[in-house]
């Protein structure tokens, strides 16, 4: 048997063991051996997960960032970018129009933009859990503080990609920050007990197989509930602007990797892999995906959250958004989460310890 056949057949039967060299053999898929790769990848999150595609609505609410990320076209050196932040009183409209849609997790996503103080910030979190739903923060870093703040306030989850293990290239792909730091920072969001999601882009220039292996087993280490794992797409008003984007196959097969290494992560259909391609998310959730996040920002604002160029969606408004999301999940014979979506280990807990899983905030003095 060849190293593929010997590592498939080892995910087969107990994919929590896979060594790095087993998700490096299976990141090595060939074209012939992709449909079988796939196939079980959607057979273990079938198994695992069930049927249900977990809708999770996102705010876009204020492109202002103080990083330099060489492939984010919201980068402060970008200044072809027109800014913009959102009242928080538009926060909450737009987190009152996705609830009244159904939607029962609201994702509140920025730059890194000091303006939205833990103040205001744990007021906006404080009135959208009254609309019982669950709270993911997308803020990048903020101070230990903040991130205590926020959870007391009841936000769930904090998505913090940490983009890449490779430590060096990290450091030259976000000037002025370290993967160490980034990594720590995913620890103490674990310890303040939030579901975590991570994740990285797929062929960032200089990415090797083995930096995208350990990506993997960086994020089983860190025991993550999520992990996002999208196409990288350059930006014209980057440093990267003249590098070839991700490809489809390579985005897909490293999805149905990350399902055999992380069995009851959840793993969303991504924005990025819709924008390469128009069947990109149906194809995701056939191997491993199972969740999506609808673009819920007013739609004013959508065309300005331009982290990438041609982001699929921002001529449609909310509700547009959200009905194709439902009919792209019926097409595929599956159906949307009824519940909060909160990981299968954390809804186990909350189940074992008597509490309520959707409201359980502490008012903010
Ligand atoms: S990746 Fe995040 S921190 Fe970096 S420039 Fe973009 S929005 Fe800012």
């Amino acid at each position: 048997m060849d190293l593929f056949e010997e590592a498939l057949a080892k995910a087969g039967e107990n994919c929590r063991e896979l060594s790095f060299e087993d998700i490096k053999a299976l990141l090595g898929a060939g074209e012939s051996e992709r449909p079988r790769l796939y196939a079980l990848a959607d057979r273990v999150r079938s198994r695992l997960l069930g049927e249900e595609v977990y809708l999770r609505g996102i705010i876009e609410f204020s492109n202002y960032c103080s990083g330099a990320c060489f492939y984010c076209g919201l980068r402060s050196g970008n200044k072809g970018v027109r800014r913009y932040r959102m009242e928080p009183s538009e926060i909450l409209e737009a987190a009152g129009e996705a609830a009244g849609m159904g939607l029962k997790t609201i994702v509140l996503q920025s730059g890194e933009d000091p303006f939205y103080t833990v103040e205001i910030l744990t007021g906006v979190i404080w009135e959208i859990k009254k609309l019982d739903v669950a709270v993911t923060l997308s803020l990048g870093l903020r101070s230990p503080e903040d991130l205590r703040a926020f959870k007391e306030a009841g936000a769930d989850r904090y998505l913090l990609k940490h983009e890449t293990a490779d430590a060096d290239l990290f450091a030259r792909l976000r000037p002025g920050t370290t993967l160490e730091d980034r990594v720590g920072s995913l620890r103490l969001l674990k310890r303040l007990g939030y579901q975590v999601g991570s994740g990285g882009m797929v062929g960032l220039p200089g990415q090797t197989v083995p930096a995208v292996a350990r990506d993997l087993l960086l994020m089983r280490d860190l025991d993550v509930e999520m992990a996002g794992l999208g196409p990288f797409i350059p930006h014209p008003g980057t440093p990267l602007g003249g590098s070839p984007a991700g490809s489809l196959e390579m985005t897909l097969t490293i999805l149905a990797v990350a399902r055999l290494v992380l069995p009851d992560a959840h793993l969303p259909a991504t924005t990025a892999l819709g924008t390469i391609n128009p069947r990109g998310r149906g194809l995701a959730l056939r191997c491993g995906a199972n969740v999506i996040m609808p673009n819920v920002t007013p739609q004013r604002y959508r065309s300005h959250y331009s982290i990438y160029p041609g982001k699929t969606g921002i001529d449609r408004d909310p509700f547009t958004s959200v009905r194709e999301m439902r009919l792209l999940i019926e097409s595929l014979g599956r159906s949307e989460g009824t519940g909060y979506g909160h990981s299968p280990k954390y809804a186990y807990t909350e189940l074992h310890s008597g509490r309520e899983s959707g409201v359980r905030s502490q008012k903010p003095e």
